[in-house]
């Protein structure tokens, strides 16, 4: 029969996937509705059950035989596969503990991708301005075909849509080729799974399963910056996939040079694709989320009123990130609905107070400049310009120091906002408060003053 399984295998999954991973499997038995098999690794076993375990109960049963469950065992060598008596017996969990090296199906090491959102598709995605052209280069990629760009690197701000950019490439990849292995994952994920790899010293299974996707997906890769081992395994995966012709496709919340203490030569590589940028959203895309969102909402609630205006209003009022816009839409639904008043201003000024107070008090690095300066008296000036004396320096500083931790500027932006300084002067600069904070409290001091009046 698992002659006959396997052929319906290789109809459901496709050639790829099934060179991969079905036939590597040595099926062994079926005892008690249980079919075992063999596999070579226990990375194996657990991406074989997580992606496939359910495809191939469903074609065993449909070849007749009676089985409710299916596991993997790990043999100790393809020659010698794990005698019956070996095997951990399904229904003690403690035979299982015991044998050489097993890896039951209920296993729970991570998967190595993450789950995709079914509600990130292209479909969902408003498209305006600011994202037009990231929106292009992620469906040029999405259609497959030959790799144009590679890799394509996604970056913007916080909320702006990157990850559902990236989520829509992996659906439309899939739904057009299905055989297509496309692991999608934030860098902090792959930092973790290497870590753990590092640790049960799986490396080999780590490498070969980077190795082997036709498409890799890092979001907000940022996150590796300064963490040099993770870095360098991850420059070794991205050549040998550009080197296969594999497409990756890399997010970050900024350009790839402006990203600190991010290795040159990584740097370098994703910068030798398309880099796109999702801009800062625009009073007209905001609404058109929104738009967007409301059509879904008059389903959940069908006799919730909406009054003309709201959404021109939170639109208006809530910039920042798209996140935060759907958050205050949702509430309103949410609290609409609960107390049966209809979506009017009231509402939304009574319901959205700590929401709105934040997006008064989003400060800029021109609105630090200014209060620093007042508060030490200086000239702006003076401030961004050359001079070297104490009392310019200082505030200088400070206000350096404000802006590191106060807005969601980069350091090289900073430094540009500061006459142009080196990056590295920034950080220089910010070290030194950070120093003084500790030792000097006029100066703690004043921060905590100025930090304040900024916040108000
Ligand atoms: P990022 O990864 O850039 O921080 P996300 O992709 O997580 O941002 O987006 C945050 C939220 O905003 C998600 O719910 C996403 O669906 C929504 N969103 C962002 N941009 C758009 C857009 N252009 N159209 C529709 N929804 C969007
Ligand atoms: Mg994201």
């Amino acid at each position: 029969t698992w002659g006959a399984v396997r052929q319906e295998l290789l109809k459901a999954v496709g050639q790829s996937n099934f060179t991969n991973w079905i036939e590597p499997l040595e099926f062994a038995e079926v005892q008690d509705g249980v079919a075992f098999f063999n596999v070579p690794t226990p990375f194996m076993g657990n991406w074989v059950s997580r992606h496939f375990g359910d495809r191939i109960l469903a074609e065993i049963s449909k070849a007749g035989e009676d089985v409710r469950r299916i596991e993997f065992n790990v043999r100790s060598s393809a020659a010698a596969p794990h005698p019956a008596s070996q095997r951990p017996a399904a229904a003690s969990p403690e035979a299982a503990a015991s044998a050489a090296d097993p890896a039951p199906a209920s296993d729970d090491t991570d998967l190595p991708g993450a789950p995709l959102d079914s509600r990130f598709t292209f479909d969902s995605f408003v498209v305006g301005k600011p994202n037009e052209l990231a929106h292009a280069a992620a469906r040029r990629v999405a259609e497959g075909g030959p790799v144009a760009f590679n890799p394509l690197f996604l970056y913007g701000g916080v909320g702006l849509g990157k990850t559902h950019l990236m989520h829509a490439i992996a659906w439309e990849l899939q739904a057009r080729q299905p055989e297509l292995r496309v692991l999608y994952l934030s860098a902090e994920q792959f930092m973790y799974r290497f870590i753990q790899a590092l640790r049960e010293r799986q490396m080999m299974d780590f490498k070969q399963m980077f190795r082997s996707v036709d498409v890799l997906m890092v979001d907000d890769v940022q996150f590796i910056a300064g963490k040099d081992s993770t870095q360098e395994e991850f420059f070794h995966t991205f050549n040998a996939l550009v080197d296969q012709r594999k497409q990756i496709i890399i997010s970050a919340d900024r350009a790839p040079g402006e990203i600190e203490q991010m290795e040159g030569r990584i740097v370098s590589r994703m910068q030798s694709g398309l880099v796109v940028d999702l801009h800062p959203t625009s009073y007209e895309l905001r609404l058109g989320i929104l738009q967007q969102k409301v059509e879904q909402y008059r389903g959940q609630f069908p006799n919730i009123q909406l009054t003309d205006g709201v959404l021109e209003f939170l639109a208006h009022r809530i910039t920042s990130n798209v996140r935060v816009l759907e958050g205050a839409l949702t509430r309103l639904f949410a609290f609409g609905s609960l107390v049966g008043r209809p979506i009017d201003m009231d509402l939304a000024q009574e319901c959205l107070t700590d929401i709105l107070r934040t997006m008064d008090r989003k400060t800029t690095i021109d609105e630090i400049q200014r209060k620093v300066c007042d508060h030490y008296n200086i000239r702006i000036s003076d401030m961004v310009g050359p001079k070297r004396q104490r009392a310019l320096a200082r505030p200088r500083q400070i206000a350096m120091y404000l802006c590191k931790h106060m807005t969601q500027r980069s350091l090289p932006e900073i430094g540009r906002k500061f006459g142009g300084r080196d990056h590295t002067t920034i950080m220089h600069g910010i070290k030194r408060i950070e120093e003084l904070k500790g030792t000097d409290s006029a100066i703690a001091e004043d921060i905590e003053m100025l930090r304040r009046s900024l916040e108000a």
